[in-house]
């Protein structure tokens, strides 16, 4: 088993996103945020994926975290690439990160394709939606 991070940075997970997920204002960009939550979908973290999401989309029910959880523990998580990032950095308030996630659902490999949007909400970067 390797303890390499699930976001493909090729460092540890000690050493990587799980800084992130043990303290979210940990997490210095946009870029950042994303891998953090990709990381946080192969390790069924709903807890961080839910504290990383915008209060202005973030479904809270039991229902959607019961849904959530799932599904992330019913996929095989492959890979995460970076296709290219805007903003979302220092002293911007907002960013995008378009990236492609890979995984293996009934044995077939998926693909999520999607230029998403961060802002920064209270002290942190948030998910708020495919733009
Ligand atoms: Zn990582």
């Amino acid at each position: 088993m390797s303890s390499k991070c699930p976001c493909g940075s090729d460092k540890k997970y000690e050493s990587c996103c799980e800084i992130a997920h043990k303290n979210i204002k940990t997490v210095a960009s946009a870029e950042a945020l994303m891998r953090s939550r990709y990381s946080a979908f192969a390790k069924a973290d709903i807890d961080y994926l839910l504290q990383s999401w915008s209060s202005k989309t973030r479904d809270n029910s039991k229902r959607f975290r019961k849904e959530l959880l799932d599904w992330t523990t019913s996929v095989e998580w492959i890979k995460l690439k970076i296709v290219s990032t805007t903003k979302g950095t220092g002293h911007f308030a907002t960013g995008t990160v378009s990236f492609e996630a890979y995984y293996l659902e009934n044995g077939i490999m998926e693909c999520i394709s999607e230029n998403s949007f961060f802002e920064k909400e209270k002290e942190y970067w948030v998910y708020v939606n495919a733009l």
